[in-house]
């Protein structure tokens, strides 16, 4: 296969789908080299089925607001690949959401499930609805019409959906007591991410951040660094940050920054445990605005608009919001302030140039697919103590979380290490992910 070939059908195919594309070129690239080392694969033709997604949903939601007015969002279920397991995917509330960012999140998630060692397809879904000023009420009569529709595509052994950017605990709560009405299924509803007393895992809330955090462990490890005392930034206040914060902050590290969308958060002493669970104040609240932390701890937060995380001087970045929220002038002026490692949290968080030039110049650097790899393995513990009908304890939760991490980033560094003995991370990953899904397809022959 050439990439260049199959990228230009499918720019041709599918245009103006630009994250989708990204992504795909991204991992096409990758795994170039060792995909034209296997001719099965090619006379398979795995790589142009295992680019298009099995199916799309799209339907239409429609819902009262406060005012009693009648709006109408899009929603949509992507299941992209099915050879490994029931498709799992998280679901994005944003108002930026279409079929393109589904895509590249639902062909990124294939690849990341294949690597946390568990059996689990790769899926996508969410809506443009925006959740930004919207009432709890409004919230859960949103998620109750988006069920009613979302309910006949998916199951616990068909697609198990979960949160993702816009999707929390409390949103997962009210889709999931919607399934269980319409399915009439009450023993684990088909989620992840549910309340501790019906069904959910412990530490599911906590795991991606956490699993960051013993990803870059384990890589900073291998050239001979440590995560305690680095001076940390994260990106938004969501769920993915509060974790990655909390776990940080165990291990010795010092949260600098947060951001939001209106601008930068500087902590300069370091983010404290009261602030950490202020976020889960401020994510509630619907306001999106990360002025609140520097409203509410005057002195030792500082509010600057319009600037990114990136801007403040740190020893390790952890992108944890959105696509392509680091750019290259962003990894340069890192770079300037003595930045030395990137670890992407979001998915595909930085744009391609920039990833490009870390690599190039000094960073360590490792993406998303990897990093934050530990919420779906979760949501993976999950499925098997829903299953099981039983829950785990937080140390056994943790453990296994442990396990994964050092699973993922062992394959990282079996299909990633460098001539020079450098590990690179994106190539490690695309790699390892690529060879179990193309593995399964073979087998199940021409589907
Ligand atoms: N949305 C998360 C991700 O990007 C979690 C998905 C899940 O738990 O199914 O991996």
């Amino acid at each position: 296969m050439k990439t260049s070939e199959i990228m230009a059908k499918l720019q041709a195919k599918h245009p103006g789908e630009n994250e989708y594309l990204q992504a795909v070129q991204e991992v096409l690239e990758s795994i170039e080299e060792v995909y034209n080392q296997h001719p099965e694969f090619e006379k398979a033709r795995i790589v142009e089925r295992m680019v298009e997604p099995d199916r799309i949903y799209t339907f239409r939601v429609t819902w009262v607001d406060d005012r009693g007015e009648i709006q109408t969002n899009l929603g949509y279920r992507v299941q992209f690949n099915s050879a490994i397991g029931p498709y799992k995917g998280g679901l994005r509330f944003h108002r930026a959401v279409t079929p393109s960012m589904l895509k590249f999140l639902g062909f990124e998630q294939t690849f990341k499930n294949a690597l946390t060692t568990l059996p689990m397809g790769g899926g996508k879904g969410g809506s443009d609805f925006d959740p930004v000023g919207k009432s709890d009420d409004e919230i859960m009569r949103f998620c109750q019409a988006f069920m009613l529709e979302l309910w006949r595509c998916i199951g616990p052994d068909e697609d198990v959906p979960a949160g993702d950017v816009g999707v929390g605990g409390r949103e997962i709560g009210y889709l999931d007591g919607m399934y269980r009405k319409l399915a009439r299924q009450y023993n684990t509803g088909v989620l992840t991410g549910k309340g501790m007393t019906w069904g959910g895992s412990i530490l599911r809330p906590e795991a991606t951040g956490y699993g960051a955090m013993y990803f870059a462990h384990l890589a900073l490890a291998k050239v001979g660094k440590d995560l305690s005392g680095q001076r940390i930034s994260l990106s938004g206040f969501g769920n993915v940050a509060w974790g990655a914060a909390k776990k940080a902050v165990q291990l010795g590290a010092k949260v600098v920054a947060i951001s939001g969308p209106d601008g930068v958060c500087e902590i300069p002493d370091g983010i404290t445990e009261d602030m950490i669970d202020y976020m889960l104040v401020m994510r509630a609240s619907n306001r999106n605005r990360v002025e609140d932390m520097a409203d509410k701890f005057p002195g030792k937060a500082k509010f600057t608009a319009g600037k990114k995380s990136w801007s403040v001087p740190v020893d390790i970045a952890f992108p944890s919001a959105f696509q392509n929220e680091l750019s290259l002038e962003d990894a340069q002026e890192l770079k300037k302030n003595g930045c030395q490692a990137v670890f992407e949290i979001s998915n595909m968080g930085c744009q391609p140039d920039a990833i490009h030039w870390m690599q190039h110049n000094g960073f360590l650097f490792a993406p998303g697919k990897a990093v934050n790899a530990g919420g779906v393995a979760t949501s993976g513990l999950e499925m098997t103590q829903n299953a099981e009908h039983l829950s785990w304890t937080a140390a056994e939760v943790d453990e296994r979380l442990h396990h994964i991490m050092a699973a993922i980033h062992e394959q990282c560094v079996k299909y990633g290490t460098q001539a020079d003995g450098t590990v690179d991370y994106v190539k490690g990953a695309n790699i390892a992910g690529f060879m179990k899904v193309a593995h399964a397809m073979l087998e199940q022959g021409t589907i």
